[in-house]
């Protein structure tokens, strides 16, 4: 079968491999609708999390099942699925403590792309089928059902993990798809402010449509001092990070007022200097005392999530589908919508194809 995989850090090409085996509690999937995520892109481009050789990108899909193990119950051979970007071994310690999405390990439930060849080939290896796929509703749109599976979880988990109040004032830094999706998630929650930090024309647009009530462009001025003057100087209850370079956690920081948390999603490809560190303001941090709490996590995965999710938008709260702004037809194209993801034009939210 053939892939598209990192060859090494700064390489991608298409390559054959065997189509994977099934085990008897999981499924072989077909792609139906793929999407590249900028995780893609550091790890390819920045080699962020290590060199990795011949390796098949990609963990956002929609399938349709070809095979199933033996003991899978809830799925079969031509069920259409969507297939979380994070599938948890649900019978770990971690997955017990709270933290599936970390079983094996720091992030060890991220597999697809990371630890095993990811959803972009022809067939790909789902583990743990009847806890780690879920049946796509009927009449979803592929464009909208292929958000789910990593930018909806990670953008709602980023808003989750804010702890946002009724009334809540909420900036989120950065505004890709992860970015809207935190907004979205954060405006769900019951958020009253939110300020939108970032330029795209694409994403102001729909950073307002999901929610946002300021837009910041963090070009033309400082984020904190635009978002400071908007609230009296106090800052905000919560921010969530959604993009930018290691310096985005100083602004975090900063902008946030005592009580607070900091909810990172953001991926730091790289670190500062030498040392590959993140700094952090010790005076805008109350030296370490101010109860600015700094909470991060990997994109929730697994079955239960992604039919709540699927739930979200079947009841109309919100369209994933209005992040699909570039949507090629056939397996072929994935090169070039990952090429895409990795220039961003201003024009682009999130690249989709329709295999
Ligand atoms: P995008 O590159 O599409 O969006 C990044 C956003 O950050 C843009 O809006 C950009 O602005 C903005 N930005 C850049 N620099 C700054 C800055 N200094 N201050 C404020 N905003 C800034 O990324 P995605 O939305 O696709 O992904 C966001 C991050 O989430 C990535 O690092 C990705 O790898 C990570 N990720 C993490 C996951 C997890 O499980 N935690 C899962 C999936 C992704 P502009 O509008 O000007 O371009
Ligand atoms: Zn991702």
């Amino acid at each position: 079968m053939k892939g598209l995989a990192m060859l090494k850090i700064g390489e991608i090409g298409w390559i054959e491999k065997e189509r994977p085996a099934c085990g008897p509690r999981d499924a072989v999937v077909r792609p139906l609708a793929l999407a590249p995520c900028t995780s893609d892109i550091h790890t390819v481009w920045e080699g962020a999390i290590g060199d990795r050789h011949n390796l098949i990108l990609g963990h956002e899909a929609l399938g349709i099942v070809d095979e199933v193990g033996s003991e899978v119950k809830d799925f079969k051979s031509g069920d259409r699925v969507i297939v979380p970007a994070i599938t948890p071994d649900w019978e770990t310690d971690a997955a017990q403590r709270g933290f599936p999405s970390q079983t094996g390990g720091p992030l060890g439930g991220w597999k697809f792309s990371n630890s095993k060849d990811g959803v972009f080939g022809e067939f790909f290896h789902v583990n743990l089928a009847d806890y780690n796929l879920a049946h796509l509703p009927k009449g979803m749109s592929l464009e909208a059902g292929v958000m789910l599976p990593d930018m909806l979880s990670t953008g709602f988990a980023g808003a989750e993990n804010a702890n946002i109040k009724f009334g809540s004032t909420v900036a989120v830094l950065g505004i890709g798809p992860v970015g809207l999706s935190a907004i979205a998630g954060a405006k769900l929650r019951g958020a009253g402010r939110i300020f939108a930090v970032g330029t795209r024309p694409a994403s102001v647009k729909v950073a307002k449509e999901y929610g946002a009530t300021h837009i910041v462009n963090y070009k033309e001025g400082d984020t904190v001092e635009q978002i400071r003057n908007a609230t009296n100087g106090e800052g905000v209850d919560a921010v969530i990070v959604a993009g930018g370079g290691y310096e985005v956690m100083m602004d975090a920081i900063n902008v946030a007022k005592p009580g607070s948390v900091v909810s990172n999603i953001n991926y730091f490809g790289s670190g500062m200097g030498d040392q590959d560190v993140i700094p952090l303001p010790r005076i805008g941090w109350g030296f370490g005392m101010a109860d600015k709490n700094i909470m991060t996590g990997l994109c929730p995965g697994g079955r239960v999530r992604m039919e709540r999710l699927a739930e979200v938008v079947m009841c109309g709260r919100m369209d994933p589908a209005l992040m699909a702004t570039h949507v090629f037809k056939g397996f072929d194209k994935l090169e070039e919508a990952l090429l895409l993801m990795k220039e961003k034009p201003k024009d682009l939210i999130k690249p989709v194809v329709i295999v």
